[in-house]
């Protein structure tokens, strides 16, 4: 049986990065950079001023001169048409180019309009000496043309994604995210909107699991139930393997109806582990299905990495977290693609039992003391309420003992 690490080094053995394409710069938060970003302009792309007020030859403002004859307005979007010349000063607002012959810009706050007529204008500024550069931007402050904004690789945030508008990037190179079948196993399953009758229950880890590929940026295609029946499972799995990835939940386990793996195998799918040392989750099953490159927009690589999912929803949750997440992660060109974890002191002592590293529900919290940890009552894998409480699970290694208050453990938040 593999420990996690092995079971994570397996999956990202096997998981390529996708092929990159380009899409409108509006579709791809959260998307990774196939090439870098490069300014076509220096930004910002004139002198500007920073403040409403009156653009000035700082050297009449420093030999203390009386008032300036304003000789001009200019509104951001304006082109100033006039030099400033000893003795003159242009009104200007935020975000407006700098006149010739100014080198600084008193705020309007500093200011005083002591004449006014149509034809003549007199403004008395009050200020201490003036440095030049006052309130002025300069042209390439912040980015100059040629320069290399963004690396590829970097995910985009809503800050990537403003800056490149500003480069005027209206399409960007990335890395596709997946289209990934949910496929749920089980004859006790009925759907969310019906009353289980004996022996039922309702199929919670499709909702779960789909929500949780959205999180990721992974396009989720779910496919409802399957009985335990293998010719029903076989259809469907046929059709889970026309995506990039099929996640299965149930059926890979020990019990006489658990057809997954078999049926799986029969589908073409080649195993590439079954069963992980973790609690919760013991039963994961992974491997990849070569099939015909398909030249649609939906899967072009030619792959289908299969996750069968043991059922029980806490196992189902933590392994999609670790693994699927991981694999997802890959794909997309996200790096690390496995999670890292924060490092916490555990709050309250915790009683860790069985020989598998437990992945427990935990509370992760930051402290001005730093990271903080503490479990979540939790009754076991079919206990998924528990995780309502949690934002994170506490990774306890295998071991019958106690682990005391301000022990340091690997937290993953989720
Ligand atoms: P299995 O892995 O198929 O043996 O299922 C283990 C447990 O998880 C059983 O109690 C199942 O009823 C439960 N289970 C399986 N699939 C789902 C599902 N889609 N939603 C909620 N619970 C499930
Ligand atoms: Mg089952």
């Amino acid at each position: 049986m593999l420990t996690v690490a092995e079971a994570l080094s397996a999956i990202l053995n096997e998981v390529g990065r996708f092929p990159s394409h380009r899409i409108a710069l509006g579709d791809a938060l959260g998307l990774v950079l196939a090439e870098d970003a490069v300014s076509d302009l220096d930004s910002p792309p004139f002198d500007k001023a920073l403040m409403d007020g009156y653009a000035v030859r700082s050297s009449d403002l420093q030999s203390g001169v009386g008032p300036l004859r304003v000789i001009e307005e200019v509104l951001a979007g304006a082109v100033p048409q006039r030099h400033v010349g000893m003795g003159e000063t242009t009104r200007i607002m935020t975000g407006a180019p700098i006149p010739a012959g100014a080198d600084a810009v008193v705020q309007v706050e500093h200011s005083q309009l002591i004449q006014t007529n149509a034809d003549h204008q007199f403004v008395q500024l009050e200020t201490a000496p003036l440095t030049v550069g006052r309130n002025v931007l300069k042209r390439g402050a912040s980015t100059q043309a040629g320069e290399r904004v963004l690396p590829a690789g970097r995910q985009l945030r809503a800050q990537e994604l403003g800056c490149m508008a500003e480069l005027g990037c209206d399409q960007v190179a990335v890395y596709r995210s997946p289209r990934v079948a949910v496929l749920a196993t089980g004859n006790e399953l009925v759907p969310v909107g019906t009353r289980p009758g004996p022996g039922q229950i309702r199929n919670s880890n499709e909702t779960m699991l789909v929500s949780q590929l959205r999180q990721m940026g992974a396009e989720p295609v779910p496919l409802g139930v399957a009985r335990d029946e293998p010719d029903e499972l076989r259809r469907l799995i046929e059709t889970g393997l026309k995506s990039d990835m099929l996640l299965l939940s149930g059926g890979v386990s020990a019990g006489k109806l658990d057809l997954v793996p078999g049926v799986l195998a029969a589908a073409g799918v080649r195993q590439i582990f079954h069963k992980v040392q973790i609690k919760p989750g013991q039963p994961l099953w992974f491997g990849v299905c070569e099939r015909p490159a398909e030249g649609g927009a939906g899967s072009q690589t030619g792959r289908c990495y299969v996750f069968g999912l043991p059922g029980n929803p806490v196992s189902s949750m933590v392994c999609c977290e670790l693994f699927v997440k991981t694999a997802v992660r890959k794909l997309m060109g996200i790096e690390p693609a496995a999670q890292i974890p924060v490092r916490a002191r555990l709050k309250v002592a915790h009683q860790g039992s069985g020989n598998r590293p437990t992945y427990h529900p935990a509370h992760l919290e930051f402290t001005s003391e730093g990271a903080c940890v503490q479990t979540v009552p939790w009754v076991g894998s079919s206990d998924l309420s528990a995780t309502v409480a949690a934002n994170a699970m506490a990774l306890f290694p295998a071991g019958d003992r106690l682990f005391e208050v301000d022990e340091v453990l690997d937290v993953f938040a989720w």
